[in-house]
C-alpha cells in the first residue's frame, strides 16, 4: 500500500530495538528518510542503520541523543532538519519500564522513567514544532501504552508517565489545530519485543510452567484477545495517522490493545 509520504523526513526516538524499529522501518519501506535513535552497541547500531538504507534505498542516519537530555534531543531535531532538508514526522517511542511496589519506588528511577517515557516526548515536540509551523504540516505521534489509559499495580511511575504523555498530546493537538499540523498518541496492549521474550522466558523458568501457560495466564492476562500486538499492526496505524487520511485525527489516544482498555 502507497500512502502518499516518499521524499519525507521522519525522526523515531528510541528505534535501535522492538517497536521503534519496526515503526522507522515501516516508514523507511513508505521512502521516508529516517534517523534512527536509541541506545546499543555502536557496530550493531551502525549494522542496522547500513541495512536499513539498503533495503529501502532510502537516508537513514543516526543520533545518539539521550533522552533524559533535552538539549540532545533538540540537536537531534535539528541534526534531522539539517541533515535531511525537512522535517515531516516525530515518532515518540523512547521507553523503559521498571516494576517496584509505589512506596519502595527508588526515587532515581522515578526521574528516569518520567524522563524518557515523558519529558523527552515535550523536548521533541518543543523543538519540532517550529519547523513544522514554518512547513504548515507536520505529524507528532506518541507512542503511550494501554498504561496511558489504565493501571496496573507496581508500574506507578510508567502508569504516570503514560498517562501524561496523553496529556501532553491533547494539550498540543489543541494549539496546532490550525497548523497543519497533528499530534496523537497510539496505545499498544502487549507487543512481543525482546524485551517481552526475555519476560516470558525467566517467568516460566521461576514459576515452572510453559512458556505458552506464561503468555496466556500471565503476560496476556489483560489482553482479552490473548494475543501479542504486532509490529505490522502498529505500523498500520501510525502510517494511517501521518498520511493524508489521518489529517483529521487530532489528539486522540488510539488504543490498540486486543480490548485491554474495553474492559
Ligand atoms: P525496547 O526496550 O525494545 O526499545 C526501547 C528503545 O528505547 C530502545 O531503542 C532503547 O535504546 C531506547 N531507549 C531507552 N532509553 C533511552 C534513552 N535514555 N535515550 C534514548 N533511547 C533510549 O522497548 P519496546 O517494547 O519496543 O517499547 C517501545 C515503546 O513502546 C516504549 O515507549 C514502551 O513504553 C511502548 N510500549 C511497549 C509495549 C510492549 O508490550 N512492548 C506496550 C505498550 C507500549
Amino acid at each position: 500500500m502507497n500512502f502518499g509520504l516518499t521524499g519525507q523526513v521522519a525522526v523515531v526516538t528510541g528505534s535501535t530495538s522492538g517497536i521503534g524499529l519496526a515503526l522507522a522501518t515501516a516508514l523507511a519501506g513508505q521512502g521516508v528518510h529516517v534517523v534512527l535513535n536509541g541506545l546499543g552497541d555502536a557496530a550493531a547500531i551502525e549494522q542496522t542503520r547500513a541495512e536499513l538504507a539498503a533495503a529501502t534505498g532510502v537516508q537513514v542516519l543516526y543520533h545518539g541523543a539521550d533522552m533524559t537530555h533535552g538539549d540532545q534531543i533538540a540537536g537531534m531535531i535539528a541534526f534531522a532538519a539539517e541533515r535531511l532538508g525537512r522535517l515531516d514526522i516525530v515518532v515518540n517511542n523512547a521507553g523503559i519500564q521498571f516494576v517496584s511496589p509505589v512506596d519502595q519506588f527508588p526515587p532515581e528511577k522515578w526521574d528516569q522513567i518520567i524522563a524518557i517515557n515523558l519529558t523527552s516526548n515535550f523536548h521533541t515536540i518543543r523543538a519540532a514544532l517550529p519547523i513544522m509551523k514554518a512547513a504548515k504540516s507536520g505529524r507528532i505521534v506518541n507512542i503511550a501504552s494501554a498504561h496511558g489509559l489504565v493501571a496496573s499495580p507496581f508500574k506507578s511511575a510508567y502508569v504516570a508517565a503514560k498517562h501524561g504523555v496523553l496529556g501532553l498530546t491533547k494539550a498540543t493537538a489543541l494549539e496546532i489545530a490550525q497548523e497543519g499540523i497533528t499530534c496523537n498518541a497510539i496505545c499498544p496492549g502487549y507487543v512481543h519485543t525482546p524485551l517481552v521474550d526475555g519476560q516470558i522466558k525467566d517467568t516460566a523458568r521461576a514459576r515452572g510452567l510453559t512458556e505458552e501457560q506464561v503468555v496466556r495466564d500471565v503476560i496476556l492476562a489483560a489482553q482479552p484477545s490473548k494475543r501479542f500486538v504486532t509490529f505490522d499492526q502498529l505500523s498500520g496505524m501510525l502510517l494511517y495517522l501521518v498520511s493524508d487520511a489521518g489529517a483529521s485525527v487530532n489528539g486522540a489516544a488510539l488504543s490498540i490493545d486486543g480490548g485491554w482498555t474495553a474492559g
